[in-house]
């Protein structure tokens, strides 16, 4: 019963391969039996010669035990078919039977050692079928022994040794032998088929214990593809580049988008380490070496790093992206990282229209301003005619504000073109300090203005000439200047101008008394058109280009500006120049004349 719900849930072939190895089985055991057989009675041919054992037909039985055995291992091995198998399997039980008891005749019938062989047929076809069938075939057994026997002990058919123990006459020592010899066979089949059953219900359950375990590990292969594909599918579907590196830095994944940006297949990538596979540039076009790559550096640091770059993809082209690179980590070890890349291309394109927009719009301005301040002043200057004081009030007026957008438009200008990166710069050997004192007499008017004093004390220790553009430098000093005189608390405002030199370079200070730069504008100070509340509520013009300006020449110039204030105290910005000044560089523009309004 158990079997036919096992083939009932069993596909085919396992069937017919698990009833191929049953038969393997057998013919296994006929070889164990063989040899248990064959050898106790070579080597009981050396102790007893004397016991006239038939050497040469017991060898002859054994070759051809063997070649009959070979010959079912042959057989087996070409048989297909479940039906083939059981008719093969039944025809070596009947052959296993007719030989045991072929051996029984030819060696004494009941007395014959040859009927243990017949218990081999009997244990296989329990093994190869059921208890039950073993019943059956440990029956027909015992009749065909029974029958054979008794057939030889009333002498109806001879075999070469006669039953030499039992006579006709003792009918009843004959009927208990037999008795005892098929009771025995029953006994066996009895005990074979609860040993066949134990050893069955025990591999059933090995069985279903493995379907069961590989049942579950298939199912966890698919649940573990499904989150693959998954994955797979959401990495795809994001439009940002998307990186993935193990804890070494190789790539181990990567997206469509990333793909598409880098124009490297994904099978390209893979395994690589990212730093080589891919290189970068930084903003200037240089080349950031393996150690300064932000994906190194996040997986150094444990944190995320954010930077702008370029990188080259497979055609040579260098593409600007906005990149963040960021460690993942398993406990608290890192296991790898992740890459998010933004193509920045096309938004540096509109950008530079945007500039190049700007800078056509303000240079138109400029000179239909200069003409307006050029007939503003031959008016006030009485070129026409002589004015009413009113109307000379108002021509101020106008000059006043004309100036202010010349001013304006130059500032624009400026920023533009250095944003451009159209800007000349023309560095030549200059005194620093003549430069600010030219620039603090510049000023001068506009401090009388506001009353407040200008102090610019002279180094103690000479100060070498740098190589600079002076007009560069000049506007960097004129706008911390005039941003001192403006912010500055009038009568008691005093500003204080100082200059050294260390190894680091040249470092100019402006520091003054005003009205400092509130805690939490301070970082949003050096953005472009950006006025600290404060600020706007002193004084109501300003354009807030001015120290975005100032930042930028510094930093074209290598050097650094920064600054250090308290709300209602004072402020103190410092510019540092590199000893090496600054390089000299090509451009189709020069700075604007604009300055402060
Ligand atoms: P603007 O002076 O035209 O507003 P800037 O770019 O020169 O623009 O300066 C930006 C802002 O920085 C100012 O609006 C002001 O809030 C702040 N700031 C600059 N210099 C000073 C200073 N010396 N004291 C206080 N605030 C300052």
């Amino acid at each position: 019963m158990e079997q036919v719900e096992h083939a009932a849930q069993t596909p085919l072939h396992t069937v017919v391969s698990d009833f191929k190895q049953r038969i393997g089985w057998y013919i296994s055991v006929r070889w164990l039996f063989l040899a248990s057989v064959a050898l106790p009675n070579l080597i009981l041919q050396f102790l007893l010669p004397s016991a006239n054992i038939p050497v040469v037909r017991n060898l002859l039985i054994t070759i051809a035990f063997v070649v009959y055995n070979l010959f079912f291992i042959w057989a087996l091995r070409h048989i297909k078919h479940k039906r083939s198998l059981t008719q093969f399997a039944i025809f070596q039980i009947i052959l296993d039977v007719v030989t045991a008891l072929y051996l029984v005749f030819t060696n004494g019938g009941i007395e014959s050692h040859a009927v243990m062989l017949l218990i081999i047929p009997i244990l296989c076809s329990g093994v190869l079928w059921s208890k039950f069938i073993m019943h059956i075939v440990a029956g027909l057994v015992g009749i065909s022994y029974s029958v054979l026997v008794t057939l030889m002990l009333y002498g109806i058919i001879t075999g070469p040794i006669s039953t030499e123990g039992y006579s006709r006459h003792d009918v009843t020592g004959f009927a208990s032998t037999l008795m005892f010899i098929v009771s025995i066979l029953q006994v066996i089949a009895f005990i074979g088929g609860f040993i066949i059953n134990l050893l069955r219900h025990q591999s059933n359950e090995i069985k279903h214990a493995r379907h069961k375990a590989s049942e579950l590990a298939g199912k966890q292969i698919q649940d573990a593809e499904a989150d693959r594909v998954r994955t797979e599918a959401l990495i795809d579907s994001i439009g940002e580049g998307l990186i993935v590196v193990n804890e070494y830095g190789n790539v181990t994944d990567l997206n469509i988008a990333a793909e598409h940006v880098l124009g490297y297949k994904k099978e390209e990538m893979l395994g690589k380490w990212w730093p080589e596979a891919v290189k970068a540039l930084d903003v200037e076009g240089k080349i950031i070496g393996p150690i300064d790559r932000p994906l190194v550096k996040a997986l150094e640091t444990g944190k995320p790093v954010s930077r702008k770059l370029a990188y080259v993809s497979k055609k040579g082209e260098a593409i600007p992206v906005f990149q963040t690179a960021a460690p993942f980590l398993i406990g608290d070890k890192p296991a790898g990282g992740v890459i998010v890349f933004r193509d920045n291309s096309q938004e540096i394109k509109i950008e530079q229209a945007k500039d190049e927009f700007i800078s056509i719009v303000s240079h138109q301005l400029r000179t239909p301003l200069t003409a307006i301040r050029l007939f503003t002043e031959m008016i006030l200057q009485g070129q026409v005619g002589s004015l009413k004081p009113e109307q000379t009030d108002y021509l101020n007026k106008i000059e006043e504000s004309t100036i202010r957008m010349i001013q304006l438009v130059g500032t624009i200008l400026n920023v533009s073109r250095i944003e451009m990166g159209r800007l000349k710069v023309t560095s030549v050997p200059t005194s620093l300090v003549q430069l600010i004192d030219t620039w603090v007499a510049e000023t001068k008017p506009l401090a009388d203005e506001k009353k407040v004093k200008i102090v610019f004390r002279s180094p103690r220790t000479a100060i070498p000439e740098v190589n600079i553009d002076p007009s560069l430098i000049g506007e960097v000093i004129h706008n911390l200047l005039t941003n001192a005189i403006r912010y500055s608390p009038g009568e008691k405002g005093v500003i204080e101008i100082d200059l050294t030199k260390d190894q680091h370079g040249y470092l100019i200070s402006v520091k003054d008394n005003g009205i400092g730069i509130p805690e939490h504008e301070k970082p949003k100070i050096f953005t472009r058109f950006y006025r600290a509340q404060n600020a706007v509520a002193a004084v109501g013009e300003g354009t807030g280009l001015g120290l975005y300006l100032v930042k930028m020449i510094t930093k074209q110039a290598g050097g650094k500006v920064w600054f250090e204030s308290k709300e209602g105290k004072g402020t103190t910005f410092y510019v540092r120049i590199p000893s090496s000044g600054m390089k000299s560089k090509a451009g189709d523009r020069s700075l604007a004349s604009g300055g402060k309004l």
